[in-house]
């Protein structure tokens, strides 16, 4: 069951001021993120271009948990825990010990309905390389010798 939250996020006046919130899409039209401030000004990690969430940001993901996957990476392999899209399970975002969270690249809108920018090169890139690193990388997992 995809978790629900509650849409009375957005009125709620918390400890914030009133701060307007930015409300992102998936592709699907599904929202998936709440946040303080427009994704634009957040910022980018430059191994795979994704979005920083740190905890200095107010945000709430509506997405479901997906599988962790094991990216390779030039300077070795990189362990990332997936936040999906909780109707069309697209991946939205990830994190890798709980503290920052990674928007992925493309994958969201500020428009329902629209499509995000670069969707096509960046996240088709991105799955087509994940999907092949799973494949290798799957048959023998030992740590000890990573
Ligand atoms: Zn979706």
């Amino acid at each position: 069951m995809p978790k629900i939250i509650s849409s009375s996020i957005i009125s709620a006046s918390d400890h914030q001021n009133e701060k307007p919130l930015h409300v992102y899409y998936c592709i699907c039209g599904e929202y998936v993120l709440i946040i303080d401030k427009e994704i634009d000004y957040l910022p980018k990690r430059p191994t795979d271009r994704s979005y920083v969430l740190t905890n200095k940001r107010v945000f709430r993901f509506n997405t479901v948990d997906g599988p962790t996957v094991v990216i390779k990476r030039p300077s070795g392999f990189e362990k990332q825990c997936r936040r999906h899209c909780p109707r069309c399970q697209l991946p939205i975002a990830y994190h890798q010990n709980g503290e920052n969270q990674y928007l992925i690249d493309g994958s969201v809108t500020l428009e329902q309905g629209g499509i995000p920018e670069g969707l096509g090169e960046h996240l088709g890139k991105q799955l087509e390389a994940q999907l092949e690193s799973q494949l290798e990388n799957q048959p023998e997992v030992d740590p000890s010798r990573a």
